[in-house]
């Protein structure tokens, strides 16, 4: 059995002595292990934690990271073998961040290792990447009138690449230059030689190439000037303050409140560190810190997963070295290593992506909370709809609300129309799905006509949902999981949406041969195809993993969309967040329902938020915005109080119900899980598990019952459960870790421990 939390196995090795002094506790590189080694005299005063070493491992030397230095006697064994060599001195990790590890490794029972894994990148850890060098070419001294004469009479080449030099202003690649001409030169002047060549480093800066037209603030008005001032507050007395959750309505000026306060905390000396969800998903607000600090562009650094390592290596050192003091990144930018840090911000806090799938598994909203206590520094947590574990604290006097109601432009919110489908006509034996209600149609027409912009969303990419027979019901599934594949038109395959399987989509039914095969349900692809039937003229962009891949494609449709080269978006999640397009007047949600049937406890509160948060890109210019939700539970509170605009409304009823099932906040869940490739295996080890862990609960930790997971079989692995919930984490942790570790390993089955889990499929 596989565990990717809990304890690490000490190595076995020939030429350990037995030790006295000090002791380095290593993360090794590359694995999941961490030893301890003796420090010779001779490096004593080099080495601390987070330092960089040279050790044996076995019959090789490998590297790896000091988490911690203890004495010898402290260590595990007795026979020690000896640190080979340090390779930096300057501690990669400070000892703040060192700390955070440390409650990291402990609250979410993961390995040191996987945490010093989340916490440095690759390129940094494994001090490959080194900074990329390459050759200038440097004007040394401005040439006579007579020297410049002579070259353009008899060497044309040489003469041009002076004139380059000179309008450049600063030296060039040499790689750019003519290099028959710049040997020439470098020979010419003997005694004032006119040119050198260097070799310097290059950032790569992966947004290099764009410009950032530089943006003044705005006079804040009277709600953001009193979120400011509280800020502002913090910032200036930090050990005093708490967390401060600003639940402000889309388009309230969160945005510009946060580019204030960072800016007057850098005027203070202090550095700034900002959380967004996921950078390829929110590209308007990185270019909005990058705009509004263009002076100091180089300050700011943008740390995310799309990075390349070099980038990243890149990025990480002007961070480390002070270069940059401002940093805006995705979840793992949260182990930024900036010092004397002033404010923590951490946008679209509710935002699931925060919380790292992978070991160790840690909530990067709540890591961030717990950074800035560390840090001693101040934290503002924002969003339109505040997660009801973070809004709670509020309730609790755990954290400070700080509220914005109105829009700042002085826009109204949209008015919100709620389509009941159960009543849209259209859904006979082979029309398929009604996609666009009547209501909707016209609401669009209406907005092309006065050429302004339309959004539409669903979340769900493809064709169809399903391919289904008519005749017998059967649902073509996942060969590798429990779920349908999905038709992908364009492609003309079917694909599972977990692991990617494809699939020719059959003629007739594979289990009863009938051909009336149909596709159930739509997809965005099918949403285009259907729009271009009834509006063939308009100019229009699919918004998905599919459509966009990997590269800038989202940033340019975007940016496309922004200067009216398309009337209409039709997009998931990727057009969700964060987006502020003052021409879009509509926003149709074609199926507010996809979120909610979920069999998960926060079904309805991922569906408010989605719907607030999709409304709220309607209306955010000087028009009126309208926002149409196509729903079949037109009654259901999460569709009711996002039609509202009403978070208040919403969270009191939600937290109720919370409350009495004793779901998180109320509680904190730990989810324990198991699975392989052998189903009686996995079956048997959650059941057994069960047994044994019910027989040591201890008072106040309630166990739920072994089940197999919601999706019950992905990547041909079948999945079970086992569900944990007390009054604190420690509770759970505790009791569970000492027991765990005793497990014998079995082959085949992995478990693992998702600590505050927020995916429960
Ligand atoms: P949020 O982050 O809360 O969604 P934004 O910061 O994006 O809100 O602000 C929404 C719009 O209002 C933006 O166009 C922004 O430039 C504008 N805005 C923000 N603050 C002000 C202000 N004080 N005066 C005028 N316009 C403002
Ligand atoms: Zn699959």
């Amino acid at each position: 059995m596989s565990q990717d939390f809990l304890f690490d196995l000490p190595p076995r090795r020939s030429d350990a002595q037995v030790t006295t002094g000090n002791a380095a506790l290593v993360s090794i590189d590359g694995g999941e292990q961490s030893f301890d080694y003796a420090i010779p005299a001779e490096l004593e005063a080099k080495v601390a934690e987070g330092s960089r070493v040279r050790i044996p491992l076995r019959d090789k030397l490998t590297t790896g990271t000091v988490l911690e230095v203890r004495p010898a006697s402290q260590a595990g064994y007795k026979h020690l073998r000896s640190l080979h060599s340090v390779i930096s001195e300057r501690p990669t990790l400070n000892a703040k961040l060192l700390e955070l590890g440390r409650w990291m490794a402990d609250y979410y029972c993961a390995t040191k290792d996987s945490v010093m894994r989340a916490m440095l990148p690759v390129a940094v850890r494994a001090n490959v990447n080194k900074p990329k060098e390459i050759n200038f070419v440097r004007l040394l001294r401005e040439p006579t009138e007579e020297e410049m004469a002579a070259l353009e009479k008899s060497a044309k080449r040489q003469h041009e690449l002076v004139l380059q030099l000179q309008e450049a202003d600063v030296p060039l690649p040499q790689s750019e230059l003519n290099d028959s001409a710049l040997k020439a030169l470098l020979k010419k002047f003997p005694e004032t030689p006119l040119l050198s060549v260097e070799t310097g480093q290059v950032e790569r800066d992966p947004y290099g190439e764009d410009e950032f037209i530089a943006t003044t603030p705005l006079p804040l008005n009277e709600e953001q000037e009193k979120v400011m001032e509280i800020v502002l507050h913090a910032v200036a007395n930090p050990t005093t303050t708490k967390p401060i959750l600003l639940l402000g309505v889309t388009g309230s000026g969160k945005t510009e409140v946060y580019l204030q306060a960072a800016q007057r905390t850098l005027d203070m000396g202090k550095s700034v560190l900002v959380l967004v969800p996921e950078i390829s998903l929110t590209p308007q607000t990185v270019d909005r810190f990058k705009s509004r600090f263009s002076n100091i562009q180089k300050q700011v650094a943008v740390l995310h997963s799309g990075l390349k390592e070099g980038e990243r290596f890149d990025e990480w050192h002007k961070i480390a070295t002070r270069q940059c003091r401002i940093v805006i990144g995705a979840r793992s930018a949260i182990f930024a290593p900036l010092e004397e840090l002033g404010l923590i911000l951490v946008d679209e806090e509710h935002e699931n992506s925060y919380k790292q799938d992978s070991p160790p598994r840690y909530q990067g909203r709540d890591v961030a909370v717990m950074r800035a206590k560390i840090e001693g520094c101040p934290i503002v947590l924002g969003s339109a709809t505040p997660s009801l574990e973070s809004f709670h604290n509020t309730q609790r006097g755990k954290y400070q609300l700080v509220e914005m109601k109105q829009r700042a432009d002085n826009c109204t919110l949209p008015l919100v129309r709620v389509i009941d489908m159960k009543l849209e006509g259209g859904k006979g034996k082979h029309q398929g799905p009604s996609i666009i209600s009547e209501r909707l149609r016209m609401a669009i027409d209406q907005r092309l006509q006065k050429s302004q912009q339309v959004i539409l969303f669903l979340n769900r990419r493809g064709y169809a949902k399903s391919v289904t027979c008519q005749s017998c019901a059967h649902v073509v599934m996942c060969e590798h999981c429990s779920t349908a594949l999905r038709l992908h038109r364009d492609e003309k395959v079917l694909i599972c949406h977990i692991c990617g399987f494809r699939k020719k989509s059959p003629r007739k039914c594979p289990a009863c041969g009938d051909p009336t095969i149909f596709y159930a349900g739509f997809g965005t692809q099918r949403v285009e195809e259907t729009l271009l039937k009834i509006f063939p003229k308009v100019r229009m962009a699919r918004v998905d993993a599919d459509s966009m891949g990997p590269s800038n494609k989202l940033r340019d449709t975007l940016n496309a969309f922004k200067a009216n080269k398309l009337d209409l978006l039709i997009g998931t999640q990727m057009i969700a967040k964060g987006l502020h397009f003052p021409n879009v007047t509509l926003v149709g949600i074609l199926n507010a329902d996809l979120a909610l049937h979920i069999p998960d406890f926060r079904a309805g509160e991922r569906t408010f938020q989605l719907l607030t948060q999709v409304a709220g890109r309607a209306g955010r210019g000087e028009m009126a915005g309208e926002v149409i939700i196509q729903t079949f539970t037109p009654q259901s509170p999460s569709v009711q109080f996002a039609r509202h605009h009403d978070f208040d409304g919403f969270a009191s009823q939600e937290l109720t119900m919370r409350r009495d099932c004793g779901h998180p906040p109320y509680s904190h869940a730990v989810l324990l899980s198991v699975r392989s490739e052998n189903q009686e295996m996995a079956k048997f080890v959650i059941e057994s598990l069960a047994e044994t862990l019910s027989t040591k609960l201890p008072e106040g930790v309630m166990m739920g019952d072994p089940n197999p997971s919601p999706l019950e079989r992905t990547h041909n692995q079948w999945r079970f459960q086992l569900l944990f919930r007390a009054r604190t984490v420690k509770e759970i942790t505790s009791y569970l870790r000492p027991i765990l570790a005793k497990e014998r390993p079995k082959n085949e089955v992995i478990l693992t421990l998702d600590v505050d889990p927020v995916n429960f499929m």
